[in-house]
Parts: C-alpha cells; sequence; structure tokens
C-alpha cells in the first residue's frame, strides 16, 4: 500500500466494541428521560437563528445548557447615578434610552451599538459591543439597568436588563448575593445565557438525581437540581462552592463509569490471550547478558508484566517513566517472552525516526540471541513490503517494529503475543483496538503502551483509566544529572563558544529549533535557514546536520546515521527528536525558543544528553520577557524529576489550556479542573470500585441514569465528545 493514501479502519477483533448502552447494562428508569433531550428551540424566546448561534458555541440541548455552568461570581456593582459614574469603575446605572442607532464601522467582525441614556442626574453614551441585535431592545422611552464601566468612548455596557423584566425572569442584576458571570459564547451574549439557564433550571426542578444517593450522603454533596441552579443563580452568601463541587464530582464520576465500562467490556468480550508460560530459554540468558543489572523498579515493572502474561486473557498496561529510565528495555523482555513461546512480538511507534532508532537499538540489545527482527513502515518499498507482509503470516520474524503501517489491512501476523505501543499518548484508543485485532483469529494480543511523558497518578485515572498503570521513577544509576541553564539571546556567543568546545573535545550537541505553528513546509525552511545560519556563522568549522518532519524518511535516516556514527557533531532538528534518541556521546542541547515548548517537552528533550558517562547540559534560549513564560522555564532548570514537572506544568496553565490537556490526553471537563479537583477524582475512583464490587459490576439498576448521561458525553471510546 502506498504511503499516506488513507486505509480503511480494519475490524476491531470480535466486531464493534460495544457502545455505553450494552457496557451499562442497567435498565434506565430515570423519571426525567428525553427531557434533556429536548432541544432549546423548546424554550421561549429562542428561534432558529438563536438556536444555531447557540449550537455554534456548543449548546444544543438543554443538558447542554445546564452544564454551561458559569466559571466567574462577583458581587454586582454598586448603582451610580450616571453623573457620578467614575472612569474605568465597574458600576450600575438605572436609566431610560433617549436615543439609539447602530455605528457603522470598518473593521470586519465588529459590531457598534450606541445609545444616549439618562437618568435625573444626567446623560451618558453607552456602548455595546457585537451585540448588534440589542438595538431591538432600545426603544426610546425604555427603562434598563446597564452594568459595565465608563471608558473614554462612553459607558461600555457587560450586560443589560430591562428594569421592568424581574417577573418570572432571574434574578435581578442588583441582587446581594455574589453573582454568576455568565460569559458571552459565540454571538450570544450573558443577558441572553443568563435568562435562558434560568428557563432550564426551572425545566429541571424536578429533575431526578442521577447519582446514587448512597454517595451523596457518604460525601455530603447536594442534589443535582439544587447544584445546577445554585451555579447558575448562588442563592447563599457563600458562593456555590458546594454546588460546584458537587457538579465536578458527578462529571468525574461519570467519566470513571465509562472507563469501567471499557474496561468491563473487555472482560465481557471474555478476550482470550495466549498464556505466556514457556521456559525462559531465551529471556533469561539475555537478561543476564546485558551490560547493567535491572534497577528495584526494572524488576517490579518486569514482574507485574510477568503476572499479566500468563493469564489467559490479555494484558492492558501502561508503563510510564522518564525518557532513559529503561522501558524499552522492560518491553523487549515482554517481547522474548513471546518469541521463546514460539510466538510473534510488534513494536509501534510514532515516526519513522522513532521506528529505525528502536530497530538499531534492539538490534544492538539482541545480538547472539538469533532472534529475528523486521521493519515496516510507510517508505518501505513495495517489494521489501510483499516480502514482510509475506512473512509475517508465516510467523516470521520474531519482532516487527514499525509505524501506524502495521496497523493496516493486509498486515496479518501468523502469531502475534504481545503488542508494544511506544508513545502512547500519540495513538487513540481506535487505533490500540486495531492493533488488538492483528493477533490470530479468537485471540487478543497483550498490549504494553510506553510513556515517557510523566502524567501524575491523580491524572492517570483520567487519561488511562482503563489501563493498569505501572511507573519507573528512577534512572538507572550511573546517569549523570543533567544541568539546565535559562539564557537569552544576548548569551548567543557564550553558548555557542560552549558548544563549539564540546565538540572539540569530541562530543556531539543538539540544537532544537523554536517551535513554530506554521505548516510543515514553513518549519522544515526555518529548520534549514537555522542550519544554514550555525554552519556559517556560530558553529563555522564544524559538521553540522539536519532532520526536521518534512524530509524524505531516507533522507532523515542519513542524516541520524551520520549522527549516531559521529560523522555530524551537531544536529539541527525540530522536536522530531523529542523521543528515543538514543547518542551517549551527546553532551549539549540547545533548545531555542524555549519558551514556546511545554514543561514535559522540554523535559523530554532534555533527557536527550547525558545518556552516556559524559553528563548533560541543557540550555534553554529564550527572548521572552513574560513572567509565566519565566517562571516555567525556571521551574525546568530546578526540577529534575519528569512527574513533578508535569504536575507543576498543570498548575502554572492549568488543566483548561488546551495544549496541557492535549499533551496529557486529558479530557476537558466542564466543571471539573484538574489537578485541582484531584481529590474528588479519588473519591469518586473509591466511590465507584466500592459500588462496583458491592453490586458485582455495572449492571445494578441503579447505575442507569448513569448510562444515558454517558452517551450524551461520551464517544464510545471513552472520549469527550467535542472536548
Ligand atoms: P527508555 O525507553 O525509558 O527511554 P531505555 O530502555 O531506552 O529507556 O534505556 C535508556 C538507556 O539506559 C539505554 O542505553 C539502556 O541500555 C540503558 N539502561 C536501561 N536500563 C538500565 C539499567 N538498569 N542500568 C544501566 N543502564 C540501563
Ligand atoms: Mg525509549
Amino acid at each position: 500500500m502506498a504511503a499516506g493514501r488513507p486505509v480503511a479502519p480494519p475490524p476491531f477483533a470480535g466486531g464493534e466494541p460495544p457502545g455505553f448502552a450494552d457496557l451499562l447494562k442497567a435498565p434506565v428508569r430515570w423519571p426525567t428521560h428525553g427531557l434533556f433531550e429536548r432541544p432549546l428551540s423548546d424554550l421561549r424566546g429562542i428561534g432558529p437563528r438563536l438556536e444555531q448561534a447557540a449550537g455554534e458555541a456548543g449548546v444544543s440541548t438543554v443538558l447542554d445548557l445546564l452544564w454551561r455552568v458559569p466559571g466567574a461570581y462577583g458581587e454586582s456593582p454598586d448603582r451610580s447615578p450616571v453623573s457620578e459614574l467614575v472612569v474605568g469603575e465597574r458600576s450600575s446605572v438605572a436609566v431610560s434610552v433617549i436615543s439609539a442607532r447602530r455605528v457603522r464601522v470598518r473593521r470586519r467582525g465588529l459590531s457598534v451599538v450606541e445609545a444616549v441614556v439618562g437618568d435625573d442626574s444626567g446623560q451618558v453614551k453607552a456602548v455595546w459591543f457585537n451585540r448588534h441585535w440589542v438595538l431591538e431592545q432600545l426603544q426610546p422611552g425604555r427603562d434598563l439597568i446597564l452594568e459595565g464601566r465608563l471608558e473614554k468612548k462612553g459607558f461600555i455596557v457587560a450586560e443589560h436588563q430591562a428594569a421592568d423584566s424581574s417577573s418570572g425572569g432571574p434574578p435581578g442584576l442588583e441582587g446581594e448575593m455574589p453573582r454568576a458571570r455568565h460569559s458571552s459564547g459565540g454571538e450570544i451574549g450573558p443577558a441572553r445565557w443568563r435568562r435562558w439557564s434560568w428557563q432550564a433550571c426551572e425545566l429541571a426542578g424536578d429533575m431526578a438525581d442521577p447519582l446514587p444517593s448512597v454517595l451523596l450522603h457518604r460525601r455530603s454533596l447536594p442534589g443535582a437540581a439544587a447544584s445546577i441552579r445554585e451555579a447558575h443563580f448562588p442563592s447563599s452568601e457563600g458562593g456555590p462552592g458546594a454546588a460546584r463541587r458537587r457538579l465536578a464530582y458527578q462529571e468525574l464520576f461519570l467519566h470513571q463509569v465509562v472507563l469501567a465500562g471499557l474496561r468491563e467490556g473487555d472482560n465481557a468480550r471474555d478476550l482470550q490471550a495466549v498464556p505466556l508460560v514457556a521456559a525462559p530459554t531465551v529471556s533469561d540468558s539475555w537478561l543476564a547478558g546485558l551490560p547493567f543489572m535491572l534497577t528495584g523498579e526494572q524488576e517490579q515493572a518486569r514482574a507485574a508484566i510477568n503476572a499479566d502474561l500468563v493469564r489467559p486473557h490479555p494484558m492492558r498496561r501502561l508503563l510510564m517513566g522518564e525518557v532513559g529510565s529503561g522501558k524499552t528495555v522492560v518491553a523487549l523482555w515482554a517481547m522474548l517472552r513471546a518469541v521463546e513461546s514460539g510466538r510473534q512480538a510488534a513494536l509501534m511507534a510514532p515516526t519513522e525516526v522513532l521506528v529505525e532508532q528502536h530497530a538499531s537499538t534492539i538490534a544492538r540489545l539482541l545480538r547472539g540471541t538469533g532472534v529475528k527482527l523486521g521493519v515496516l513502515t510507510g517508505s518501505s518499498t513495495v517489494v521489501q513490503r510483499r516480502q514482510i507482509l509475506a512473512s509475517i503470516r508465516k510467523g516470521e520474524p520474531s519482532i516487527l517494529i514499525g509505524t501506524q503501517a502495521l496497523l493496516e489491512d493486509p498486515v496479518r501476523f501468523g502469531s502475534l503475543s504481545v503488542c508494544v505501543v511506544d508513545e502512547e499518548h500519540r495513538f487513540g484508543v481506535r487505533q490500540r483496538a486495531r492493533l488488538d485485532s492483528k493477533a490470530p483469529e479468537g485471540e487478543s494480543a497483550h498490549l504494553l503502551h510506553l510513556s515517557a511523558t510523566p502524567i501524575p497518578r491523580t491524572l492517570s485515572l483520567t487519561s488511562y483509566g482503563d489501563l493498569d498503570v505501572t511507573s519507573i521513577r528512577e534512572l538507572p544509576s550511573g546517569r549523570k544529572p543533567v544541568t539546565t541553564e535559562v539564557v537569552g539571546e544576548g548569551d548567543r556567543d557564550r553558548i555557542f563558544e560552549r558548544v563549539r568546545r564540546e565538540v572539540a573535545s569530541g562530543r556531539q550537541a543538539f540544537v532544537i529549533c523554536p517551535l513554530v505553528e506554521e505548516s510543515d513546509s514553513i518549519k522544515a525552511r526555518a529548520a534549514e535557514a537555522e542550519a544554514e545560519r550555525l554552519r556559517e556563522e556560530d558553529l563555522a568549522g564544524c559538521e553540522v546536520g539536519l532532520v526536521h518532519g518534512r524530509m524524505a524518511a531516507d533522507r532523515k535516516e542519513i542524516a541520524m546515521k551520520a549522527f549516531e556514527e559521529g560523522r555530524t557533531d551537531v544536529l539541527v532538528a525540530t522536536t522530531v527528536v523529542e523521543v528515543g534518541i538514543d547518542v551517549p556521546n551527546a553532551t549539549v542541547i540547545v533548545i531555542e525558543g524555549a519558551e514556546r515548548f511545554g514543561l514535559s517537552q522540554l523535559h523530554q528533550l532534555r533527557g536527550r544528553v547525558g545518556r552516556g558517562q559524559h553528563g548533560g547540559c541543557c540550555l534553554l534560549m529564550t527572548s521572552s520577557g513574560s513572567p509565566v513564560a519565566r517562571r516555567r522555564l525556571a521551574a525546568v532548570a530546578a526540577e529534575t524529576d519528569g512527574f513533578r514537572l508535569a504536575e507543576i506544568d498543570l498548575e502554572i496553565r492549568g488543566e483548561g489550556e488546551a495544549t496541557g490537556t492535549r499533551q496529557h490526553g486529558l479530557p476537558r471537563f466542564r466543571v471539573a479542573r484538574l489537578p485541582r479537583d484531584a481529590e474528588l477524582l479519588e473519591a469518586a475512583r473509591e466511590d465507584l470500585d466500592r459500588l462496583v464490587a458491592e453490586h458485582n459490576g455495572l449492571g445494578w439498576p441503579g447505575f442507569g441514569p448513569m448510562s444515558e448521561l454517558a452517551r450524551d458525553r461520551f464517544d464510545r471510546t471513552g472520549a469527550i465528545r467535542g472536548g
């Protein structure tokens, strides 16, 4: 199959995995069944146009609206006469409209409505940005309450309300309580969201609680309808803290139910795997022949994996550990267990560079064992492909290493028993199941996922809750720590002087190009330009190699080989070297534009050096003056524990930030925030485990409402819809 041609996903072993309806077998007995599928247009004042606008903001049902919980609360500002408004201060005014018009503006995407309004004390110009539809509410003589801030342009309105609208509507703008700040979303302003939420909360008034009451008691959580209402319209001075806690708990609990469903689904399908119980003829002598002893944690990981492999059910394990903590060695041991049982093993890595890396490392480690290796990537030639596909089917080679090309349809193993997936976070659940389906008919493969992105324990409950997790925290002894320094553009000369010195004494260095958001081709050009510049200026006299994602696989391989074999001194690279490269002679890594990288990514990059006996040094170059950027880089410099760094990273930028979330494979919750709510997550997991144990699985009717909510919120692989 030609590289790059999209292939239809091969079927899952044993058909499609079951959906939640099948997994959560409990009957749905929920009095409000159906209420939450109600479209927004069932609410007063929402026609097709607004319904569409809300849909674009991610809200298409009453349930979505209820869960669009405000993220901030504040006191209502004090009422002020117009004549006493102070520039820059938030306040509210009670005024009548004198005149109003829509202002023509040139900038695209901006609309402005202005009104002259006044009270007994004077007049002021009120301004609404991007809410052109308010014009129809601004007839002269109309009485309004406006909330906002006086600025040079006039009184900039944040929210407004008709002075006579209190009957049956949401509480007025000027209550005593802390007020929820409904945010704008799409084309829809806060006041509208607020009014709609009010109606939705009324509908939800008789909503049965989807959480079993035993949990509410155990954790002292308020009921569902009350919590939703309280979160939108706080009624106590203490604010909506308990309500938010309850909603966050519910989200986390629901997600754990879904993950438990996936686990139980595997069990229910009664997946069979071949127990690997053969005598350790190859693996033992291989271990004994390694130039080092496994660390205590490597031994523990090996024991856990062994316990999985001897069972007739497939292993589902995540092995998490620092770059260089020795995961590959443990994974290779697991693969040898398959080989000595007369079975095949596969290792899948996300990029061709990594596959080549693994292939050469593993070939080196297996020298003398006689175990046959094969490699399959998108750029294998047609002839290579044909040959390897034919031999895989016959059970040769024993270990196949490849990219996602391994997942393609024509790849059929004769006797696949162990699959190792490197850098799990780059593969979806679907691909995971597909790799599984490569085992012979009626069997599943034992799966071992490797991840070098350390994830704090509690977070792994959400992103990998369907896997058993083993962590390796210590590095093999003898590894020298890598010193890390944050440097500025002004230090350029000094830095490259240092690189030249290392090269002069026979060492090698990486220079990582800044992350550019642009296309691959722009990244490639930036990397090429950087290599060129270094060759001519900063690193004149050094052999400078280049590798980036846009290069053809064979050119990449040539560049990597040249660096591995010491024929180039410095490798200029985009983040393709982020994972897996093992060049013990490399001692310096310069990371340009370091502030653009995630902390875990920087930590991974740093792990590229200091792998030999010479120690290493990581130079984080930044020209950013932003305090947050400085803090983040200082954290990398100060902290060598990747797990701790992952936590700090989350603390500094918060779970909500998309890149951080993506990097950790975390789902985005609506109310819950990790790691802030880690404790609630632990509680939810504990409660679920207890209920499942007490009621013998997920078939208990008490889980019924969960099933419906789960379908609304998650797709069948456990990923949050639209998240
Ligand atoms: P990871 O896959 O976690 O990045 P590797 O398994 O590739 O780590 O190991 C990194 C390096 O450390 C390799 O060169 C490997 O041979 C070596 N290594 C692995 N385990 C040990 C150990 N227990 N003691 C010394 N060196 C080790
Ligand atoms: Mg590795």
